[in-house]
C-alpha cells in the first residue's frame, strides 16, 4: 500500500495521480516494474509468477487464488486485495500463506 507519510492515509487513485486528505499533497502515478531476482525467488516460494504486458499492457505477479501484486519503481508494492494494514509485503504473503493452509 502506498501510505501517506503525513496524514497516514492510503492514497487513492484520482485524475492521473494519487490523492490522500492532505489538500497541498499528491503523488504521480507510479510506474509498475519487474522484481529483482531475490524479489522474484521470494514471490515464487509463495505461488507467484511474473506475467508481462497481459491484454492491458500491465506487468505484475501473479499469485494463488488470483492474488496480484505490483512492484513499483519507488520499492513499493500494491495488491487490491491485501489488508490495506500491511505495510511489507512479507507480511501479505505470509497471510496468503496462512489462508491457503486453512482452505
Ligand atoms: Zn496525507
Amino acid at each position: 500500500m502506498l501510505l501517506c507519510g503525513n496524514c497516514g492515509e492510503v492514497r487513492r487513485e484520482e485524475r492521473g495521480v494519487f490523492k490522500c486528505s492532505c489538500d497541498e499533497l499528491s503523488w504521480p502515478k507510479v510506474g509498475r516494474v519487474k522484481g529483482t531476482e531475490t524479489e522474484e525467488t521470494d514471490l515464487a516460494k509463495h505461488g507467484f509468477h511474473f506475467v508481462e504486458k497481459d491484454a492491458f499492457g500491465d506487468i505484475y505477479y501473479l499469485g494463488p487464488q488470483s492474488h496480484i501484486i505490483h512492484l513499483l519503481e519507488n520499492n513499493q508494492w500494491e495488491s487490491s486485495k491485501a489488508p490495506d494494514h500491511f505495510y511489507y509485503m512479507q507480511e501479505y504473503l505470509a497471510w496468503i500463506d496462512s489462508k491457503l493452509r486453512v482452505s
